[in-house]
């Protein structure tokens, strides 16, 4: 888009304003309705993640069999939900401000298998579609035992299928590691930004790896063309795809679960503050739906970016979605958040968020090496430079926007009650050697 039609079609233009020059700042979202009025205008319901949760449920056999770690859940891949108060103090003394309520980790970091958010939607649809082709060609039935997957027969049949996608990194990991389990030839495009080991991993795992020197749009471009000139090839589209986000969704379902368990109860009085790194926008954008489903208006998501790719952001505030990238406004895309280093949101998700999302939040690279230390260091818990930047919502509570939110949402006289929770997106399979290089990052 050239730059004056853009400049002239833009809402929030003194916010963009600032976004184009490299500022952190808070968009609190205008569109913001009732869940309720939100969700009436939005194609999926709470018996679609129910469908995935099923469906999950029926691999559960299978996935404990081929990946043993999962045992202990019978199969499900779910992560731990824990309370970290010395973190919260750390982020009262470095943010210099009190912080009303208790603070959560949700650990998606340490999801089995492949230690990212991701390993829900990315693995939910690879299992998806080896469930539509079984079924397709007369494999197997739905009341069949799915360990049936897990035998020599079913892997010489997926061998004659391609499934292939493009990534910054942990998308292709999870894709890559559960399409190799089933046997399918699997064909991982990845970006510029995608670090060496994942890229080793993947290919010790038997995935195939194309590299580029371009972006994540670049790599998607070249994969989705390839897979479509192949009948026998599925592409795992991540900005477009329902069954990614509805794998993502069925977060909400376990983590209502767990909160029972902890005695927390979520409702008007007793509001959950959620923040999420964001990159395309299907992660975060599925586990947000899910949430809103289940605690409505009671639930509060907030997105996190990067100043330099925040692609949500200027497509949400500038009410122009996928029309624009924030290359578009002068940004490089670049980014040490490489889970994050993405220039284009998914106009779908944007669409789908337009009313549930309360606001995001930008900030400079050199947060998520602090607060990556101050994790580690307070509750001895590693997370990749990505997902740090979650934390930063909670710093920003004390900021005047984000009181304006309180205020206008009429939470000023409950946020003793209120739990937040930064949601942890990706970690546990980090090498120990990265984990020391990035140990050692500095960023001013
Ligand atoms: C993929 C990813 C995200 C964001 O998910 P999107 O679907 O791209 O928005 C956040 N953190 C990490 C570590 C990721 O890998």
């Amino acid at each position: 888009m050239d730059k004056q039609t853009l400049w002239q079609s833009v809402q929030n233009k003194s916010l963009l304003e600032d976004v184009a020059k490299g500022k952190e700042v808070i968009w609190l979202n205008e569109h913001l309705t009732s869940t309720q009025q939100a969700l009436a205008k939005i194609p999926f319901t709470m018996a679609d993640i129910d469908d995935a949760e099923e469906r999950l449920a029926r691999f559960a056999p299978f996935i404990q069999t081929v990946f043993p770690e999962t045992a202990p859940q019978h199969g499900l891949i779910e992560s731990p939900l824990v309370e970290i108060p010395a973190m919260k103090t750390q982020l009262e003394r470095t943010s210099r401000n009190h912080i009303s309520g208790r603070l959560f980790l949700k650990q998606d970091s340490h999801l089995a298998i492949s230690g990212s958010i991701k390993a829900r939607g990315g693995i939910y649809e690879v299992l998806k579609h080896a469930e539509d082709l079984a079924l397709a060609y007369g494999k197997i039935k739905q009341t069949d035992d799915y360990t049936k997957f897990a035998s020599d027969e079913m892997r010489t049949f997926f061998r004659q299928f391609k499934i292939q996608v493009g990534s910054t990194g942990n998308l292709g990991m999870s894709i890559g590691i559960m399409s190799a389990a089933l046997g399918f030839h699997v064909i991982v495009h990845m970006s510029a930004d995608a670090k060496q080991w994942k890229k080793d991993l993947l290919r010790q795992r038997g995935a195939e790896v194309i590299e580029y020197d371009d972006d994540y749009s670049k790599a998607v471009e070249v994969g989705r063309k390839l897979s479509d000139t192949d009948p026998n090839s599925y592409f795992v589209d991540d900005e477009n795809s329902k069954t990614l986000f509805l794998g993502y969704a069925v977060a909400a379902k376990r983590l209502q679960k767990q909160l029972q368990s902890l005695n927390i109860t979520i409702d008007a009085k007793h509001p959950l503050f959620v923040y999420i790194p964001c990159g395309v926008g299907g992660a975060p954008g599925g586990v947000a739906f899910g949430l809103k489903q289940l605690f409505g208006d009671a639930v509060h998501i907030f997105f996190i970016e990067p100043t330099q790719a925040p692609c949500m952001l200027v497509g949400m505030a500038s009410g122009l979605q996928n029309k624009v990238c924030v290359q578009d406004f002068g940004l490089s895309g670049q980014t040490h958040a490489d889970g994050l280093a993405v220039g284009r949101a998914s106009g779908f998700v944007g669409g789908v968020m337009k009313h549930l999302l309360s606001g995001i939040l930008s900030l400079e690279d050199y947060h998520i090496y602090d607060y990556m230390r101050d994790i580690v260091n307070t509750e001895n818990i590693f997370l990749e430079p990505s997902a740090c930047a979650a934390f930063w919502g909670v710093a920003q509570l004390h900021n005047p926007q984000m009181q304006q939110y309180i205020q206008q949402a009429g939470l000023q006289n409950d946020m003793q009650y209120a739990i937040h929770m930064p949601w942890a997106t990706g970690g546990n399979l980090v090498p120990a050697d990265i984990r020391e290089t990035y140990m050692h990052t500095y960023l001013t």
